[in-house]
Parts: C-alpha cells; structure tokens; sequence
C-alpha cells in the first residue's frame, strides 16, 4: 500500500496541512478489518490495522472452544468480492468450523499481501480528536502513537466476552474456561466431571462435544432457547465446483434476502393455509432442511404474525419433546418465548446430549447461581462439584469493545458514553460529534450474515474517503437530522415486529439486556439488507445530504447540500 501521493495526503490542495503518518488507521484484523486494509489499498490510501490477538481473525481467532463453527452457510460467509480476490479456496462443509475460518482469512490476508500492514499483540488503548488539525491521534498498547485522517473501527459485535458474574472465582481449585478467550492447546475433558454455564449459541456448540468425552457434564441454564438443526454436511467436490461457478449469483440472492443469507425469503404467508396439517408441513419443510432456513424460508410472517410464531415455537416444542426422552428434561429445555427475540443457536445434535446418562440439566431460572466455590458451584439450594467449569456467559456485544478504547471526538466526548446515552448513528457506520469516523459492523448496522454487511459497509466507506480526496474535503461529520432519522427507522421497525417483548424479558444481547446496567433498545436494523443497501447508496447518489464536509483544517464545516 502506498503511504504516498495518496488522495488524501496529497500537497494538491494548497492548504498548509501537517503530514500524517498515515491516512487510515484500523482497529482490528478480523474480517471486517482485513476486508476494510484491501480496500483502503486498492484506493491508493497509507493503512495500518491493529489487532490484539496474536494472529488475524478476529472473532475466528479468539472462538477456538470446541465445537465452534459458523452458523451461516460457508459459501456466503466470504468477504464477498470473492471473485475479484481471486483465491484458491473451497469450503469443506456446510457449516465451517473456526479453524477452518481461521485458515480462510489467514489465507486471504496473505493472498493480498496485507500483513505487513498488521500490527499483531496491539490494542488501541485511545483515540483522540484534533479538531485543530483534523487528525486522529492514536495510542496503542505499547506506548506508541499514531496520526491519521481517519479512524476506522473493526472491532466486532461480539469481541468482549463477558467475565462469570459470580463471586469466588479465584476460589476455585479446578479447571476454568471462557469460551470467548479459549486456549490455544487442547483441553482435556475425558475423565472430568464438567460444568457448563449457559445455553446460547456458543454453549450450545460446546456442549454436544464435551459430553461425548467428559466423565459427567452438567449444563447450568437460565433461558431455554429455540435451537434449530444445523443439518451440517460435508460439500462434495461436485458442490465445490458448482459453488465456485455460482459465486455470482450466490451473492446477488445474499444481497436481496433479507439476513443477508444465501436463500430465498419466503412469501407464503401462514395466514394462507387453512389447515394446520399445511402450516405444519411448512414447518418440517423448515426444519428438514436445517440451519436458519427455518426461519426464513418457511413463513412471510414468522416475525411479524404473533400466531404465525408462536405456531413455530410449538412445533419446535413438540421436536424438543420428541428428542429429549426424559421427560422433564424435554420440559426444561422448551422456550417459552417469540422465536428470533433471542438469537437462535443452531444445533449438531444438541437436543439429543440430553439423552446421554452423564449428562444432566440444572435450571437456575428460578435457584440462580450464586457462588463459585473452592470445589465447583452453589446455587440457592445446592453445591455441585466439579473438575472443570466452562463459563460460556455471552459478550459485551456492539458497544462494549468501542467504549473499552478511550476514544474521544469533537468537545472530548467519550465514545462509548455517547452511544450508551444516545444510540444515535447514520447506518451504524458514523455517529455525531466523531469526524472522520468510521465503524465497521457498529451499532444500527443490519441483523444479517455478517461478511455480506461488511462488504457494504467498507465499500461505502472507501467510496466516501474517495469522494473526500476528490472534492479536497478533509472533514466529514454526520448531520445530527440523518441519525435521528436512522435511529427512528431502527427502533420503528425492530417495534413493527412480535420481537421487543420477548427480547426484553430474556435478556437478549442484540437489544443490551445481557448486560447489567446496559440500556435495553435495539442495537441492530431489522429492515433487511436490501432496504439498506438501498439507503446507504442513496445518500452517496444524492451527494451525501446528510453529512456536512470541510475542505480545511481549521474545522470550518460546509455543509454540501
Ligand atoms: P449468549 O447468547 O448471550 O448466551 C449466554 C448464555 O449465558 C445464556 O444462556 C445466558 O442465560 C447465560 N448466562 C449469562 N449470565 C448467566 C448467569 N448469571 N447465570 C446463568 N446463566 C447465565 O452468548 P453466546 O452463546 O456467546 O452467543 C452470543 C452470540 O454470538 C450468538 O447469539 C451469536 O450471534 C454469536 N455466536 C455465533 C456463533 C456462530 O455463528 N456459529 C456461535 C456462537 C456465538 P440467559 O439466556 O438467561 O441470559
């Protein structure tokens, strides 16, 4: 990547400007940071990413806890230029497991030659705002700082993995895991009589693998969720062929469906049927053929029809009560709320680990845990012990891992202060207040298939910058009238569907009520990708109507339109 007579930087327009080191900094290398450094590059921009782990991958790094694996199918969970990346890849299975992922962007990252541009080990501990100079004045982990134009966030929605909320951890004389910050060397379960706490997407992958080898496992669960079969399977060579062929249109259906997924959002409505043996058709339809096609490919309005859902809901009831033989286990593991207010997991073989006789459920709905002990774990009325506790708790998801750098705009404003006061953003990609500011994957962003949204939303940013160097614009702020307008889409739709209540009482992390203290709203668009792909390519055609831009460094604004 050239650090010179890049469109940015360039002496061209006459104002007497203090060189920075570099024209974007990005924080983290996980896809959405890798995917944002190539673009950055291919538009002539000096780039230098930062990334904690000692390895790319982001997410795919740091999830290494058994069984992780993708729950969006592999051939769509690609950073999406694909074709131009021009990268001997095939996918072994439906559903990827993190090494394999890890590999992929491993690979990617050196396909394109962006690892000298990575900073492994390094965490950006601040950010500061020069409105003086219009630069972003960065500190990493090491003591070292940095200047750029602009500062790109990568961090991840869930990159903050939750610490166990009990006392007495340190108490504990065996063995204690948190999914999201696994070891790399293998763990041993055989022989061991093993905890696991919670039951979400990410225990649920664990949980099937360490009761196969575990001595006992006892799974501690406070919210039963709607755990749907992955159906993973081995892609042929046939199919990796036939995949490789249809890149395109693999794309272009990811790009109309509304999650972001390669499939085809249903338009039956269940109101269309008249007899519940059709409705239940529908369903096994959906629940044959695995994954989230469940959900999308079923029902026009699962997610807006409380019957329709609820009609859903019983159906998965009544598959969890056929699986699970005992009978109040079977009881135990059935949700009781709407499908999708809580994200649901996708299982292999889930249901079916508690048919096992070493493995047992323990509900704390209602007898929550209260303590780790010196030998395992207390709750109102009982001790358990055990050899190992696997503490799969979830994450500070989207704003955690911004408001953990002190990253500071216009007037020192905190950045993590200002979204837990006033999510306010313009397409989750820039917020009021932080110039030359852009996020990857922030808050407001669409619900859907990640890399599908990422693609967007770097495109967008490197359209942007590009559209700065051209007109000599060396200041973008968001205009406090487009944020409120997003936030308002954000809220009215994501309250236009049977999901707020549900999401609320079950504390949901997509709405922050995993979080003690977090405010509970919707982090998330719920519009479908195409309406905001939509959105987002209007204001770049209709001049950016809603940004106000600054063609010098003393932070005079002018606004465009
Ligand atoms: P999560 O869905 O937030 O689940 C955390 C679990 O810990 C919940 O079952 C929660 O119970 C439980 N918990 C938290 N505090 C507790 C306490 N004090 N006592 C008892 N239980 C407690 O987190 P996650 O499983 O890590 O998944 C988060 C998201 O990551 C997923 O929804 C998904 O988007 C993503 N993910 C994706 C994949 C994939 O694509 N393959 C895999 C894993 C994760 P409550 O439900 O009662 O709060």
């Amino acid at each position: 990547m050239a650090s010179t007579g890049s469109q940015i930087n360039g002496a061209s327009d006459g104002n007497d400007r203090e060189q920075v080191a570099y024209d974007a900094l990005v924080i983290g290398a996980g896809f959405g940071g890798i995917r944002m450094l190539y673009e950055l590059g291919k538009r002539g921009l000096s780039a230098k990413a930062f990334e904690a782990g000692s390895g790319v991958g982001g997410t795919w790094y740091w999830n290494r806890y058994p069984g992780a694996r993708t729950d969006s199918e592999s051939w769509i969970y690609v950073l999406t230029f694909q074709e131009e990346l021009g990268l001997d890849w095939d996918w072994k299975e439906r559903f990827p497991t993190q090494p394999e992922v890890e590999q992929y962007l491993n690979r990617v990252t050196d396909h394109l030659d962006l690892r000298k541009h990575i900073e492994l080990n390094t965490q950006i501990t601040a950010a500061h705002w020069d409105s003086t100079k219009n630069v972003w004045e960065v500190t990493t982990s090491k003591g070292k700082t940095y200047t750029a134009e602009f500062l790109i966030t990568a961090t991840g929605p869930l990159a903050t993995p939750l610490k166990p909320p009990f006392p007495g951890l340190d108490s504990f004389k065996g063995e204690w895991y948190q999914t999201g910050l696994w070891p790399k060397q293998k763990i041993e379960f055989a022989g061991k009589r093993v905890a696991v706490v919670g039951t979400g997407a990410t225990a649920v992958q664990v949980i099937p693998i360490v009761a196969h080898n575990a001595k006992s496992l006892t799974v501690f669960q406070r919210t039963p969720n709607f755990v749907l079969p992955a159906r993973n399977y081995p892609l042929t060579e046939d199919q990796q062929v036939a995949l490789r062929r249809d890149c395109k249109s693999v794309l272009a259906r990811a790009r109309t469906q509304s999650f972001g997924m390669d499939m085809v959002d249903a338009t039956l409505k269940s109101t269309d049927l008249d007899a519940e043996a059709d409705v239940q058709r529908v369903l096994e339809f959906g629940w044959e053929i695995g994954g989230f096609r469940f959900i999308f490919e079923t029902f026009a309005d699962m997610l807006t029809n409380p019957t329709c859902n609820a009609a859903a809901g019983e159906f998965v009831r009544n598959k969890i009560r056929s699986i699970v033989r005992d009978k109040q286990t079977a009881e135990l593991l059935c949700p009781y709320y709407t499908i999708l207010s809580k994200r649901p997991p996708l299982g292999h073989f889930y249901y079916e680990a508690f048919n096992r006789q070493n493995v047992e459920l323990v509900d704390v709905k209602n007898n929550p845990i209260q303590a780790v002990t010196s030998t395992g774990l207390r709750t109102g009325t009982e001790e358990y012990e055990f050899d190992m506790i696997i503490f799969a708790v979830g994450f500070d998801a989207i704003t955690g891992t911004l408001a953990a750098i002190d990253l500071r705009g216009e007037g020192n404003q905190h950045l993590g202060d200002q979204l837990n006061r006033d999510m306010s953003t313009a397409y989750g990609i820039t917020t009021p207040g932080f110039p030359n500011l852009f996020m990857v994957s922030g808050p407001q962003a669409p619900f859907a298939n990640i890399p599908v949204i990422i693609d967007n939303t770097v495109d967008w940013i490197g359209k942007t910058i590009s559209f700065m160097g051209k007109n000599g614009h060396h200041r973008i702020e968001t205009k406090e009238g487009l944020a409120k307008y997003w936030t308002e889409q954000v809220e009215g739709i994501f309250n236009a569907t049977v999901l707020p209540e549900g999401a609320k009482q079950t504390h949901s992390w997509y709405v922050g009520g995993n979080v003690p203290g977090k405010p509970v709203r919707p982090m998330f668009y719920f519009g479908g990708v195409a309406p905001y792909f939509a959105a987002c390519d209007k204001e770049i055609s209709d001049g950016y109507p809603g940004f106000m831009f600054s063609d010098d460094s003393t932070g005079a604004v002018q606004a465009r339109l």
